[in-house]
């Protein structure tokens, strides 16, 4: 039988690797450094280090031209200890099973974190959704839900948008759903839109977790605080917002088009109404271009990574000038770029506690389904507020207790929990 090995050291760079498997090395010396200190057991490491489930299917697209293409689609559950398997599904042309099952890991320590009983799944179709026609878009989804169908499900698997994503995806997810089952089962998804039965807060539920992450982690005096915010997607778009609205200066931003610069603060309004009728923020007049290292580097107080995996690199890291990172992005940051960062006495709020708001309000919407009742805005926000802020707290405690960063300790109490459920369970 081959055995997972779960390493403790930083991986060694010996030949390039897919930016999926990075992730997934870094997830798996995350996941090592914590059962470390956790101490624990051989079969324990190996069993939280593989993933519960994992399928990976053949999508076919046919184009509008009539030609056929294939691509690939998996869903991956890492661990359903702690409760029903839940994740976000992403359209990207790199997205591989390591990267899937990167980030199904991730969602399984963020939920251990937050307190949710929830597991963690991921999922993902390897194609770049701009390069498809709406109803191409349409087909491979309705398609790849067909395929992942038999795993998913409101009390197996809950799917919810993510890279490439969006509510519309969730809709056609939920009918595809819906109509194989044979009648309307809204709660199959969450993030999406409000007809296909999904909360309206879920949308910039996300963002108003990194919003309160940065609070927290700045003590709660952000005005005058200049950021920088990678990626104007889901999170970064609502975050430069969210931000802006406590008081911050948002300066700079990019998205795949470009990046952007203004000293005196952007208009985060104006920018998203520019990156809406262009397609990006390349090119806004209100700001000066910028390059898409340079956002990185820039002298600010915070730094947002909200794009993707391995933004962050022992390269660039060096030059980071930012004092505060908050990761919007899931595993943006790599080991080494951390040790940088620690050195340099750069603070780093880490993904699984600053990202955990979107699946904190899926759970808040499946608490009020379970008990027919309904929650004003005002009601889950304060709701998602105590859940994050409760979770920042308990890692800065175990950080400072233990003299780690708060990326070990937010993996030290989310494995530590996960493995405890385990063994409760005699597993
Ligand atoms: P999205 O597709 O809505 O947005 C991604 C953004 O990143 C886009 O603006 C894109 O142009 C930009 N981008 C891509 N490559 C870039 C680059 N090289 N430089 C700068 N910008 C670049 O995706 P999203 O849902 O906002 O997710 C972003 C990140 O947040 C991902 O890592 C995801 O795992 C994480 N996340 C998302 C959610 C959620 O609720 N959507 C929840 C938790 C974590």
């Amino acid at each position: 039988m081959r055995t997972l090995t779960v390493p403790s050291t930083t991986p060694a760079t010996i030949a390039p690797v897919s930016p999926g498997r990075q992730a997934l090395d870094t997830a798996l010396f995350q996941l090592g450094q914590a059962a470390d200190r956790l101490d624990l057991d051989d079969s324990l490491r190996a069993m939280l280090a593989t993933p519960r489930r994992s399928l990976t299917v053949s999508v076919p697209v046919r184009r509008e031209d009539g030609r056929m293409d294939v691509v690939q689609g998996f869903r991956v559950q890492h661990n359903i200890t702690r409760g029903p398997a839940k994740g976000g599904i992403r359209f990207h042309p790199r997205t591989d099973v390591h990267e899937v099952t990167a980030l199904a890991m991730g969602m399984t320590w963020k939920c251990a974190l937050a307190g949710i009983p929830y597991g963690g799944a991921q999922g993902g179709v390897s194609v770049d959704p701009a390069s498809l026609s709406t109803r191409e878009l349409e087909r491979v989804t309705r398609r790849y839900v067909n395929e992942v169908l038999p795993i998913v499900g409101p009390e197996r698997d809950v799917p919810a948008p993510e890279v490439g994503a969006d509510r519309r995806t969730m809709a056609w997810i939920m009918d595809t759903y819906s109509v194989n089952a044979g009648y309307p089962l809204p709660g199959v998804t969450t993030g999406g839109s409000t007809t296909s039965g999904c909360a309206p807060e879920r949308a910039e539920a996300t963002a108003r977790g990194v919003r309160f992450a940065t609070l927290r982690a700045m003590c709660g005096s952000p005005e005058g605080r200049t950021v920088a915010i990678q990626g104007f997607g889901k999170v970064g778009a609502p975050t430069a917002r969210h931000l802006a609205d406590a008081g911050a200066l948002v300066v700079a931003v990019s998205d795949s088009t470009g990046a952007v610069v203004n000293r005196s603060g952007l208009d985060v309004d104006g920018l998203r109404a520019w990156s809406k009728e262009t397609g990006g923020v390349r090119g806004y007049r209100e700001a000066d271009p910028l390059s898409h290292d340079d956002l990185l580097e820039l002298d600010v107080d915070v730094l947002v990574p909200a794009a993707l995996e391995g933004a962050i690199t022992e390269q660039n890291a060096p030059r980071i000038r930012a004092g505060l990172i908050v990761e919007g992005a899931s595993c943006p940051t790599t080991p080494g770029a951390d040790r940088v960062l620690a050195d340099a006495g750069i603070t780093v709020v880490p993904d699984i506690l600053a990202n955990a708001g979107g699946v904190i309000v899926s759970y808040l919407e499946w608490l009020q389904e379970a008990q027919a009742r309904s929650w004003s805005a005002r009601e889950v926000d304060a709701r998602l507020r105590g859940l994050v802020e409760n979770a920042f707290d308990t890692v800065a405690a175990v950080s400072a207790e233990g003299g780690i960063t708060l990326r070990q300790a937010a993996h030290v109490i989310g494995v530590g929990r996960v493995a405890e459920a385990h063994r409760s369970r005699g597993l």
